[in-house]
């Protein structure tokens, strides 16, 4: 059964212009911060503390500060997320959040319910500047990176949202927009899931997903261990070139060095690698064994995504026999693959599928109207 619902309006505090959101600090930013204005680093804690475990947002409350810090924050500073304007369970309890931003764009937010774990999808930019052939969210086109706040914002608000409903045990980057492309915010908001005066989640549940922003993979490697994921959908540079146009920038030897490099952050690493199934483009065997080759001196882990149409997508996802066909071939060669299972299909917050509301500045949108009117051979359907 779908469950639509659009959550009524609930009026916020007004929000002084100019004050400072708490939230786009991590603790090493609020450390500064206080430190910044006289006070001991320790604060910092404290503050993670009332916020992310006490759900305290009401600086009067927060008993452990001085007054005259507490009239200073309320006076200069704020405590603010995206709101939620629209909410949709879909029936295997998949639920898709919209979030209004300050700007009035709108990003979404999926949590996936699993028996033993509770995956939140967050998004990281509003509309993508990339312009990866088969994922819708490329087609909105790009207004801006997200802020830290507007990042943290969206697990604060979804588990908020939740309540007892569900528990958020893992976070994937893999909402809209490419996290690597707004690293500082992107590394910021993971630092304080991760922290354990906020949400506390260990690095193997954090994972970042890149479509292959080599110089920000090695930059990653250096300061944020957290799980990588690489969206590879193709194992030559030509038909990469089509499907992930960054690509032609960071071609695949240098993608799989930079793999290599994170893999041997700690002995037995992976990386995985995602690799969406379209008929008739990359799903042959000759594309397994390729596959197979690519990834020799890699440790990897493969992750099929069943292709997720979405309105004039100029591809269709391969059968399910050359999915396990694929997969056979990929576990037979000593590769563990998983095909991802499709969610929230029937809202609309499987992969690809979250497009928000952009305002799109990169006239992304229009090129792909071009592309639909003038497709080339192989996006016939
Ligand atoms: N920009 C990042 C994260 C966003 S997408 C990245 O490229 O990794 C998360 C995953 O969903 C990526 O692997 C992406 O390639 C995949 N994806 C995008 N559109 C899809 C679609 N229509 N069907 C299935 N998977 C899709």
């Amino acid at each position: 059964m779908l469950i639509f619902s659009l959550l009524k309006k609930s009026v916020p505090e007004p929000v002084k212009p100019n004050a400072i959101n708490l939230l786009d600090f991590d603790r090493k930013g609020l450390a500064a911060f206080f430190v910044g204005m006289g006070e001991k680093p320790f604060r910092a804690t404290q503050l993670l503390k009332w916020i992310y475990q006490e759900g305290i947002e009401d600086f009067d409350l927060m008993t452990n500060l001085s007054k005259p810090l507490r009239a200073y924050l309320k006076e200069h500073c704020c405590i603010a997320t995206p709101e939620i304007v629209l909410e949709q369970i879909a029936s295997d309890g998949t639920r898709k959040w919209v979030l209004q931003t300050r700007c009035g764009n709108r990003v979404e937010t999926v949590f996936i319910p699993e028996e033993s774990r509770g995956t939140l999808c967050v998004s990281s930019q509003i509309g993508c500047a990339l312009a990866c052939t088969f994922c819708s969210t490329a087609q909105q086109g790009f207004n801006r990176n997200l802020t830290t706040a507007e990042i943290i914002g969206q697990v604060y608000a979804a588990q908020n949202r939740l309540g007892n409903a569900g528990k958020i045990t893992n976070v994937v980057m893999m909402g809209m927009g490419e996290p690597l492309l707004n690293f500082d915010n992107v590394v910021a908001a993971m630092n304080l899931m991760m922290d354990d005066f906020s949400f506390g989640l260990s690095k193997r549940r954090v994972t970042i997903s890149t479509s292959g922003v080599v110089p920000a993979m090695y930059r990653l490697t250096e300061v944020c261990d957290v799980s990588l994921a690489v969206s590879l959908h193709a194992v030559t540079d030509e038909l990469r070139d089509q499907l992930v146009p960054i690509n032609k920038k960071y071609p695949l030897n240098e993608l799989m060095e930079a793999c290599r490099e994170n893999a041997k952050l700690a002995p037995r690493r992976t990386v995985t690698f995602e690799y969406v199934m379209l008929d008739g483009i990359n799903d042959s065997l000759t594309d397994a064994h390729g596959l197979v080759k690519l990834l020799e001196t890699v440790p990897a882990k493969i992750n099929l995504i069943p292709f997720n149409p979405f309105p004039n997508s100029p591809y269709r996802c391969s059968s399910n026999n050359r999915i396990n066909q694929f997969k056979t071939l990929l576990n037979d060669a000593g590769i563990v693959t998983t095909v991802r299972k499709t969610r929230g299909e029937d809202i609309d917050a499987a992969c690809g599928q979250l497009v928000g509301q952009v305002q799109d500045k990169s006239r992304r949108h229009l090129k792909f109207q071009a592309i639909d009117q003038n497709k080339p051979d192989h996006f016939a359907s």
